[in-house]
């Protein structure tokens, strides 16, 4: 590496600012020394001047200039000494700071040649002070002053350097004069020759803000990528290169166009000129923006109008709308059928579609002559006609205006509404109301007629009710009367058929025993209607006593033994092991189930009778059912049965005897009891009659 150094010497071997340059470049690339300067004596004007430096600017290296004359200068002192001297800042520094490094302080080193060894140096290496003079700093410091001697003797320094300066000076004035950055970099990016305004964007000091050495990295990284893309790519081709503003932070776009140049000394180069676009981006953007915008807000009014007219063709009404002068703007299709019509369509339609016109317009001015007012509506009534049938349609027309906000008229939206269905209403509605007043008036009357009616069946019920009672009363009479007589003539047939008047021929014999079970059937005919009579005066009321019917029932069958025992049926009876203590009548009970009993002896032929009983603890429900193999009864006759004097077979000629009073007594006495009797029964096929009792009769 340090061969590159020497090849570069030999090649610019005659030119002293490069190779000095080309040194301070070569140790901040091996040796790190970021910032340093060149100074070199020039025996002719008898100076000591700043001829290269590396991290300082070139005005500052002016500055780096004494007369050897001055040997109190430190610079001269510097040279002259033996050793590498420190510059402090301010105090043993003719310069009261050191340009470039700040106010940092400065090492000199001196720059001797071969043929000065009695010590004279020919230049200076001005390095930040603490950098160790070691290795590279050593080496660098011997043969940049060798080079430094070897061209000295070759003419005069000064005169070539202000030269130079003067075309360094112009060049500078050229490009920092132009507003875009330029730049000449090496292949890989980094940075040889750079305007101002390149500058700002690709160096910063040391002593600059962090954050702003930051931006300038990042836009020095994306430079390289940038340019390496390039180079590769499309070399002549201009692309856009996003940068970092390092004074703000802000985004800078530019558009680089970048060329390559050779040169026979430098190599190869590029130069690249940096077009600042952000402001016409923003603009490009701007419009782009708001032209999407005008497109959305387009497309908003399209399909407002699409709904509007869509709204506007859905209505059944007619709807139209005028603009400030009257005409029309826009119709819907059942306007259309009122105020247009085909060029081909006979005469009367054509005047028919005039007249209409002439109507609406003749309503619609007067709005327009109106005085204006937000949300003014007008209301009014047309006679308009069907163009095709001639048929009169009456129309309600409303008419709104629309306004601008400044309040301008520039639209009149009229609604026409069919009133032909109202006025049927209407129509159909007074109908109605005379059809409804009529019947009002003869419900009225009916009503009056009822109340007549009624008040002449209450009277009725009453004087009903009073002949009911009197025939009751008149029975219970009758059959109290009846029982005496009959019981006289029944002890004294009992009596004589017992001997009390001697023995009786046997013929006697018969005939009274026939008087007896006459006057018998009778006092059974005579008790059942005044129990009856008695039931429904309320004259038997209830005696409750507690009871079990596990033991009423066998007492029932041994009442009705002899009957029985004559009938040659099998009578059986199903007890319940939990038969409650029943609270009841225990008469009406039983005189039930003896009717029941009874019932089923003298209907059954064959067979045989079973009574059971029943209970069911959670309803305390009690049930005695009577079942029997008899004749049966068919369902017709179920209800039947059980009314006042009712038989199956009441012909006169009837097979058996009875009144029909006996289940019409059960029936009450059940009810009485809190229970009901209820039957299933088919002809032919026997009878089970169940009476069902609370436990606890009501009181
Ligand atoms: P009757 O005094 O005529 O028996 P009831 O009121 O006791 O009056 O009975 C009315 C009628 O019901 C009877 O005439 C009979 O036709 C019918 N009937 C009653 N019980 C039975 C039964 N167990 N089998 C068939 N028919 C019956």
């Amino acid at each position: 590496m340090r061969l590159e150094l020497l090849e570069y010497y030999l090649l610019h071997y005659e030119d002293l600012p490069r190779c000095a340059q080309a040194s301070l470049e070569w140790l901040a690339r091996h040796a790190g020394v970021r910032r340093s300067i060149c100074l070199a004596m020039d025996g002719d004007a008898g100076l000591l001047v700043g001829v290269a430096g590396v991290g300082v600017s070139a005005d500052d290296l002016e500055e780096y200039s004494a007369p050897l004359s001055h040997t109190h200068d430190p610079l001269v002192r510097a040279l002259t000494a033996p050793a590498p001297t420190t510059l402090r800042s301010g105090r043993d520094n003719g310069l009261a700071r050191h340009p470039g490094f700040g106010s940092a302080s400065v090492l000199a080193v001196p720059l001797r040649g071969d043929r000065h060894d009695d010590g004279d140096a020919v230049g200076l290496l001005l390095v930040k002070a603490g950098t160790p003079v070691t290795g590279s700093v050593n080496w660098l410091a011997t043969v940049l002053g060798q080079k430094l001697d070897q061209i000295r003797g070759r003419g005069s320094l000064t005169e070539e350097l202000r030269k130079l300066r003067r075309e360094r000076a112009l060049f500078f004035t050229i490009i920092n004069s132009v507003t875009d950055p330029i730049m000449l970099t090496d292949t890989e990016g980094r940075l040889i020759v750079a305007n101002s305004r390149a500058e700002k964007l690709f160096a910063a000091t040391e002593e600059e803000s962090e954050g702003r050495r930051r931006a300038v990295e990042l836009n020095n990284m994306l430079f390289s990528a940038a340019l390496s893309r390039t180079v590769v790519e499309a070399p002549s081709e201009a692309r856009e290169l996003l940068l970092v503003d390092p004074s703000d932070g802000s985004d800078l776009l530019f558009e680089v166009l970048s060329t390559t140049v050779e040169d026979p000394r430098e190599g190869t180069g590029i130069v690249s000129v940096l077009r600042n676009i952000t402001d016409l981006r923003r603009a490009t953007e701007q419009i782009e923006e708001n032209y999407q915008r005008l497109r959305v807000a387009e497309s908003a009014v399209r399909a407002e109008r699409d709904r509007l007219n869509l709204i506007i063709d859905s209505v059944a009404d007619p709807i139209i709308v005028t603009d400030q002068s009257g005409a029309t703007v826009l119709m819907n299709d059942p306007s259309e059928e009122l105020f247009t019509v085909a060029a081909e369509a006979p005469s009367t339609a054509q005047r028919t579609v005039q007249s209409n016109d002439a109507h609406f317009s003749s309503f619609i001015s007067g709005l327009l002559l109106g005085e204006s007012g937000p949300g003014e509506i007008r209301r009014g009534e047309i006679g308009l006609m069907n163009p095709l049938s001639g048929e009169p349609i009456p129309v309600e027309a409303i008419a709104g205006k629309v306004l601008t906000e400044t309040g301008e008229l520039t639209a009149v939206v009229t609604i026409l509404h069919d009133r032909r269905e109202a006025l049927e209403r209407t129509r159909l509605y007074e109908q109605l109301r005379v059809a409804s007043d009529e019947l009002q008036m003869r419900v009225q009357s009916a009503t009056a007629e009822l109340a007549t009616q009624n008040e002449l069946l209450r009277r009725q019920a009453i004087e009903l009710e009073q002949a009911s009672r009197l025939k009751s009363q008149f029975l219970a009479n009758m059959s109290h009367e009846f029982r005496t007589p009959l019981n006289a003539i029944l002890g004294y047939t009992h009596m004589l058929l017992q001997g009390v008047a001697g023995d009786l021929p046997a013929n006697i014999r018969r005939q009274l025993t026939r008087i007896d079970s006459n006057g018998r059937h009778l006092l059974t005919i005579i008790n059942e209607i005044l129990d009856i009579t008695r039931i429904e005066a309320g004259k038997m009321p209830m005696q409750v006593s507690e009871f079990n019917l596990n033991e009423l029932v066998p007492e029932v069958m041994t009442e009705l033994d002899p009957v029985i025992s004559r009938s040659k049926l099998t009578v059986t009876s199903r007890l319940c092991a939990d038969a409650p203590v029943m609270i009841s009548d225990r008469q009406k009970v039983k005189q039930v189930i003896v009717n029941l009993l009874s019932n089923a002896l003298k209907f059954t032929h064959q067979g045989g009778i079973e009574i059971g009983v029943d209970f069911d603890a959670s309803s305390r429900i009690a049930t005695i059912t009577v079942t029997d193999t008899g004749i049966g009864i068919a369902p017709e006759h179920h209800d039947k049965i059980f009314e006042d004097f009712r038989q199956v077979d009441d012909s006169p000629s009837r097979q058996y005897g009875g009144t029909g009073l006996g289940l019409a007594i059960c029936r009450r006495l059940a009810s009485a009891l809190g229970g009901r009797i209820t039957l299933q029964s088919r002809l032919g096929e026997g009878s089970t009659f169940t009476l069902t009792i609370p436990a606890e009769a009501p009181q």
